[in-house]
């Protein structure tokens, strides 16, 4: 169906129940756009048998009939707020009414299923003159025959039903909208006054940080204990009053909003076990998304270049400058230039260190029970047994002042095993029973008057970041002159034959992520890659170009756009570069 004007819907629903027990694969006749009376249907893909990956349609609706409040649909903010939204109704609605209808995935209707993070996505992307939606089907079958009548029923009757109760705006809950649009409007406008105010993080009153379970991002609801801010510490003298990290900040539509303000430098969490200081370092962490009403973190806000750093043993290093942090590895090996197929727990963290500083990151954040502990500490004991030139590590606590004075580079960590941070935090945060506590000054009292006095190993300086280049041909090869085979998971990425393993990469929260980061990677080798750029322009470039055109630009050729791609950052994109075992790399002294 090219050129002219498309078939109507009827005439597809006939075709249909034309195909009545034919071969499935001529299901691939229909591939082309069809005119319903208040939208356009494409059929995008269409899946080889029934048991396959589903077919692929997307679904246009004119502004004339979607008709959302036209202030919204100009700014990014809105529109963002807006698909968003959509995109949960339609994960919702679609379940009711895709049908199974078949054998395999017959019948189905689905949507890329959307995080707790507001997130730009390619299921739902509307602007001033349209809303376009991309789903996935089943086309139905008995056996490996078409069932035409059932597949008439699923394009001609459940998606016009879906389009009626989740497309257009009358047939939504206007107030739900608004909140959601307005969340994310205050939400940015936190984050906005972040750098201005001199923070890196901020944490509302009554925020509610627990999640349901370890694998269960949504709120806990039974015994969450709201975010406290902290009391007036009767330890602090009169002019360090509580308000020291108190801070208001304006949104739009909740006015002025109370919550604890993280500034620049070094940041300690301690406390007891089980008193919720990694709970607050994960918000933090999850703080560079915003999220959706009713999740407890819609005001926890985070410096949109913070970057999660943690030990991961085993996997690869390609040509690293660890020296910083790490030198005179045994045997004379060289940490200039450092690669590894399994790396340790302190050589992965370093390299991750460098790696992150490398992509321009602004903020680190680390916790202690899943960082190396020889690459966060090393005491006056262990200082007098094993001599600083038979211990490569320098640890962090000697780097982690240097990072922010020679490179303003912030760290947020938790410790709670060791008060050797003491003497080297701007704050420190004590979580008792869930609630913070300002003790900066004691924890620096108790610095100032230990006896086990450790010897700086630091030096002077952080010593010099080296950056690399990523040299084309480093992504495995695709058959003949295509690219190679993708295949996601929010853990991992399948490259061609080649795996990469994200589950260190925290701050990844869909799969949806990393399809587009694997699709950036394919983009990056095509325009960009090149011996002399450093890996910080390289993401510049990509980003950039996102940025200008949406993740549409990251689409091969005249590909329709899949609908499961969502927006990531370019310290993710850097991640999967970075342990991509086949990548070849160029210091760029
Ligand atoms: P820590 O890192 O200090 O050992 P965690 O942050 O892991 O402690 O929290 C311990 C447990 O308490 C977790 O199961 C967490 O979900 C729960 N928790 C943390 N904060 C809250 C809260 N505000 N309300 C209810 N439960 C919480
Ligand atoms: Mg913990």
């Amino acid at each position: 169906m090219t050129g002219g004007k498309p078939a109507t819907g009827d005439a597809l629903r006939k075709s249909l129940r034309n195909l009545e027990g034919r071969s499935y694969r001529e299901y691939k006749r229909l591939k082309g756009d069809y005119a319903f009376p208040e939208f356009r249907l494409r059929i995008d893909h269409v899946q080889g048998d029934p048991f396959a990956a589903p077919s692929r349609i997307s679904v246009r609706l004119p502004q004339q009939v979607a008709r959302f409040p036209a202030q919204w649909l100009t700014d990014y903010v809105g529109q963002t707020a807006i698909a968003d939204y959509v995109t949960r109704q339609v994960a919702q609605v679609a379940q009711s009414v895709g049908t199974k209808r078949g054998s395999g995935r017959s019948g189905r209707i689905a949507i890329a299923a959307p995080s707790q993070a507001i997130l730009r996505r390619t299921a739902v992307s509307i602007n001033s003159d349209q809303l376009t939606v991309r789903l996935t089907v089943g086309l139905p079958a008995f056996g490996r025959r078409i069932a035409g009548q059932a597949a008439a029923d699923l394009l001609c009757k459940d998606i016009p039903c879906l389009v009626e109760q989740c497309l257009r705006y009358e047939a939504l809950n206007a107030d739900e909208v608004k909140c959601h649009v307005q969340t994310l409007e205050d939400n940015e406008a936190l984050r906005h006054q972040l750098r201005q105010k001199g923070l890196i993080a901020f944490v509302a009153e009554n925020a509610r940080l627990a999640r349901r379970s370890g694998i269960d991002e949504r709120p806990l609801i039974e015994g969450a204990e709201p975010f406290v801010l902290p009391e007036a510490d009767t330890f602090l003298n009169d002019f360090q009053t509580n308000d020291h990290n108190t801070i208001e900040l304006e949104t739009p539509h909740s006015g002025r909003v109370k919550g604890l303000g993280i500034r620049a430098g070094v940041t300690l969490i301690v406390g007891g076990g089980y008193h919720g200081k990694s709970t607050l370092l994960r918000a933090i962490e999850q703080g560079i998304y915003a999220h959706v009403p009713g999740d407890g973190r819609e005001q926890v806000v985070t410096d949109a270049a913070t970057v999660k750093l943690r030990a991961e043993d085993g996997r690869s290093v390609v040509g690293v400058d660890i020296s910083p942090v790490i030198n005179q590895l045994p045997k004379g090996r060289s940490s200039q230039d450092f690669s590894t197929t399994n790396a340790s727990g302190s050589t992965s963290q370093a390299a991750g260190l460098i790696e992150a500083v490398e992509a321009s990151a602004n903020v680190l954040l680390i916790d202690e029970d899943t960082a190396a502990t020889n690459f966060m500490i090393r005491d006056r004991k262990m200082q007098s047994l094993i001599a600083k030139d038979k211990e490569p590590i320098t640890p962090f606590v000697d780097k982690v002042r240097q990072l922010y004075d020679d490179y303003g580079i912030s760290t947020i960590l938790v410790m709670g095993g060791s008060g050797d941070y003491f003497a080297v935090a701007d704050t420190v945060i004590a979580m008792e029973d869930y609630q913070p506590r300002i003790v900066t000054e004691q924890a620096k009292a108790i610095a100032v008057a230990a006896s086990d006095i450790r010897q700086k190993e630091g030096g002077e300086k952080f010593g010099k970041i080296t950056p690399r280049a990523i040299l084309p041909g480093s992504l495995p090869a695709g058959k003949g002159d295509r690219s190679p085979k993708t295949k996601a998971r929010k853990d991992s990425l399948m490259l061609g034959y080649e795996e990469i393993n994200l589950r260190a990469v925290e701050q990844i929260v869909e799969a949806h992520q990393v399809r587009a980061i694997a699709q950036a990677m394919i983009y990056a080798q095509r325009y960009y890659l090149n011996e002399t750029r450093p890996i910080s322009e390289l993401l510049d470039y990509v980003m950039a170009d996102i940025e200008r055109g949406g993740l549409e630009v990251l689409a091969e050729g005249d590909k329709a756009l899949p609908g499961d791609w969502a927006m990531f950052r370019r310290f993710e994109l850097a991640a999967a570069f970075n342990r991509l075992r086949t990548v070849k790399v160029r210091s760029l002294f």
